[in-house]
């Protein structure tokens, strides 16, 4: 009996390059994969009991495909390094906590699925797979998004739900393949105030930490068909103590509304924060900022400092002023308010007493609201 089975494998390795052995409770691959598997392409592992890949699943040279969800693996599969031209791999539903900084062996992988794992964070290794085209990581244990996500330059879907995120990198914003972001049921206590120079799918609800836009970003939701306002209204009294490096602003609703004071908080890159009667000249350091930043070569001259990251990171917002549009970095002066097509809170910035000044409000469309920088 074993041995007839044996020779179906047999033969079915050297007839086929796509392997469908889902559901096979296997625990160890049958050993002939190693003798006759050289052209294979594509292998269908999910849900068997593989704890661990063998070291000669490097035999398989032509392998571009592996699905190893619903397994028990601990350990990121280090066996595939030598697979030189895999480009799908799917670890969904494993015990991983780890993602090696050798992950970068893998160069040519455009599809990853990390997907219901125990990850807390992602080594900047990743960043170097500069094919990859789709990354999932939903249903882990992520606090923190790294900025060189942004970096990836080919990453079109990124899959971010249900994890513990707090904000989303400014440098997604920059990155132009970007074609679907998902961050549904996160803890996001704002996005980027800059809009996505890409024509983003993005999803986001379950994020009951966030309570206001920023009118770019509005702007550009409402012009993609966005309708799913109603689902990150938030409601206001749950908004967290955390971080003191964040500027908190309290928002006062002056009509008859049930709210009378909203709390919103403003991304960390943002220092300064001023009134339209503040009249304070723009730092000097905000200004070389905006200046580096609209210098050709600006990225050769800088050295690897702040600066440098500041610029890499991108301008959090340009300035709303039609005629201005200058990068904004860590100082603004702010308009709040609500939109006449949505009933959510927007924040709008410009880079300078001046440009605030000279916008008209109404024209926009926003009713403003007065605020205050909030202190606990
Ligand atoms: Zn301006």
């Amino acid at each position: 009996m074993e041995d007839k089975n044996n020779n179906d494998i047999i033969e079915e390795l050297k007839n086929k390059s796509v392997l469908h052995w889902n559901y096979r409770g296997y625990k160890n691959l049958p050993c002939e994969l190693e003798l006759f598997g050289d052209k294979i392409e594509e292998l269908y592992l999910k849900d068997n009991n593989i704890i661990k890949l063998p070291i000669w699943i490097n035999k398989l040279i032509n392998l571009r495909n592996i699905y190893l969800s619903d397994n028990k693996l601990i350990d990121f599969p280090i066996e595939l390094y030598d697979n030189k031209k895999l480009s799908v791999l799917n670890l969904s539903c494993n015990y991983l906590k780890l993602i090696p900084t050798t992950i970068n062996n893998l160069r040519l992988l455009t599809n990853l699925n990390l997907d219901n794992n125990f990850l807390t964070q992602l080594p900047p290794a990743i960043k170097e797979l500069e094919y990859l085209v789709y990354l999932s990581i939903c249903k882990n244990e992520l606090t923190i998004l790294p900025e060189w996500i942004g970096s990836l330059k080919k990453l079109e879907t990124l899959l971010i739900d249900n994890n513990y995120l707090e904000e989303i990198p400014n440098r997604l914003t920059l990155l132009s393949t970007l074609k679907t972001l998902s961050i549904c049921s996160n803890r996001l206590k704002y996005l980027p105030l800059n809009s996505f120079i890409s024509q983003v799918n993005i999803c986001f609800n379950y994020n009951p930490d966030l309570n206001y836009l920023s009118y770019p970003m509005l702007s550009q939701l409402l012009e993609l068909g966005w309708d799913d306002e109603k689902d990150i209204i938030s409601n206001s009294n749950c908004v967290k103590k955390s971080s003191n490096f964040n500027i908190k602003l309290a928002v006062k609703f002056n009509d008859m509304s049930i709210e009378k004071n909203k709390i919103i908080e403003l991304p960390r890159q943002l220092f300064g924060i001023f009134k339209n009667y503040y009249n304070e000249p723009v730092s000097l350091w905000e200004l070389s900022l905006r200046r580096l930043y609209q210098t050709d070569n600006a990225f050769e001259l800088l050295k690897p400092d702040i600066f440098h990251k500041l610029m890499l990171n991108g301008p959090i917002s340009v300035c709303l002023s039609n005629k201005c549009q200058q990068p904004i970095f860590t100082e603004a002066w702010l308009i709040v308010g609500t939109t006449e097509e949505s009933s959510l809170l927007v924040v709008a910035l410009f880079c300078s007493q001046k440009c605030l000044c000279t916008f008209d409000p109404q024209s926009y469309g926003i009713n403003e609201l007065p605020w205050e920088i909030y202190t606990e």
